[in-house]
């Protein structure tokens, strides 16, 4: 058995180091004498592994300090009903911008509690491209204005922010500690772990603690934020070994310099792919070259058959998770921080080949 070159949405790779090291501490933690999956979450060993991930959080993107850092359940879907229960009770409103399916389902949830001004959409063209934004369509008294920074499905990403005169909320699952962000630009962050910080289970919420103090009458008590902040992610049971092994994670990212060091190999394995990608015959990518994702890269032939073939094709050789979302269809690589330049690299020799052999 070796390890393949997983190029899956999420659950996605992460890095071999991370999985070894895991292991090494699956039976027994230090000198615990148990596994961190048996702790209790209560117990000093635990506590530190939970304050040393949030210290690792607010180093590595930067947390300014009136900004609470939490470790919740529920993954990113959670989110969509918590932002509008605790952020959208002022007046009711939020403006939200349509890039995709995540943006959708984050709106429809918000629907449920508030009104949602949709102020763009890019639904006609496949959501395909960032839609560029006019302020006069901004909602003044909006609570909130809500983007997906990166779209995990279609693969685009905004490259410059809305300005808004309210608080920016922003869904980073995929693209979480992928390239610089900076965190004092928005109200709140959140990432569901599983894209690029660690297995499922866990969701990351970066809030400003002044957005955080009430919540709506309604909402339950496991759907306000500022009791998880004020409990230290420790309310309830927190997910403790997903957020170990994302502590993890985050050491290996600290190891490889840093966010800002992570970008640079981030943006140097989308080139590759991309440059491919606009120099071949035979596959092309569906997103228009400005607003192109660096983690997640939508490509077809153009025909379902051969689409197909090369999906098959490609996880006999080793490549493994290429075929597209199921709305889109085609083919996806998701290459997120624990994807290696060398998979990328091997990814777009094997399409060559393919390309000489079915053109
Ligand atoms: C995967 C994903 C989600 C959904 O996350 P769940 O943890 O499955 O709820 C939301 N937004 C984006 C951008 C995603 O990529």
């Amino acid at each position: 058995m070796s390890r393949v070159y997983n190029f899956s949405a999420g659950p996605s790779m992460l890095p071999e180091e991370v999985l070894k090291k895991a292991q090494s501490e699956m039976v027994e933690y230090g000198t615990s004498g148990m596994s961190v999956m048996e702790m209790s979450h209560r117990s000093k060993d635990y506590q530190e592994i939970i304050d040393s991930a949030e210290a690792l959080v607010r180093e590595l993107m930067n947390v300014p300090d009136n900004y609470k850092v939490m470790f919740l359940q529920g993954g990113g879907s959670t989110q969509f009903a918590m932002i509008p229960l605790n952020l959208g009770l002022k007046n009711k409103k939020a403006d939200y911008v349509i890039t995709g399916q995540w943006a959708k389902k984050a709106a429809a949830e918000a629907e449920k509690f508030i009104t949602v001004n949709k102020v763009a959409s890019s639904a006609d063209k496949t959501f395909s491209y960032i839609p560029k934004l006019d302020k006069s369509t901004f909602s003044s008294d909006a609570d909130y204005f809500y983007i997906c920074y990166n779209n995990t499905i279609y693969g685009t990403r905004y490259t410059t922010l809305p300005e808004t005169d309210v608080p920016l909320v922003a869904d980073i699952s995929s693209c979480v500690m992928s390239e610089v962000i900076d965190v004092s630009k928005f109200g709140l962050l959140f990432a569901g772990a599983q894209k690029n910080l660690g297995p499922a289970g866990v969701t990351l919420v970066i809030a400003r603690e002044d957005l955080i103090e009430n919540a709506m009458d309604i909402t339950p008590t496991m759907l306000q934020y500022k009791i998880h902040a004020d409990n230290g992610s420790m309310y309830n049971t927190p997910p403790t070994y997903g957020i170990y092994v994302l502590k993890l994670v985050l050491e290996w990212i600290k190891e490889k310099g840093g966010v800002a060091e992570l970008q640079k190999i981030n943006e140097k394995k989308a080139k590759i792919l991309y440059d491919f990608l606009d120099s071949s015959k035979l596959f092309k990518g569906t997103v228009v070259p400005e607003d192109r994702s660096l983690m997640n890269v939508p490509f077809v032939t153009g025909n379902e058959e051969l689409d197909a073939k090369f999906v098959a094709e490609a996880k006999a050789a080793g490549f493994v998770n290429l075929k597209g979302h199921r709305t889109v269809g085609g083919m996806r690589a998701s290459i997120y921080n624990a994807m290696p330049v060398e998979g990328v690299e091997k990814l777009v020799e094997f399409m060559k080949k393919f390309e000489a052999e079915n053109l």
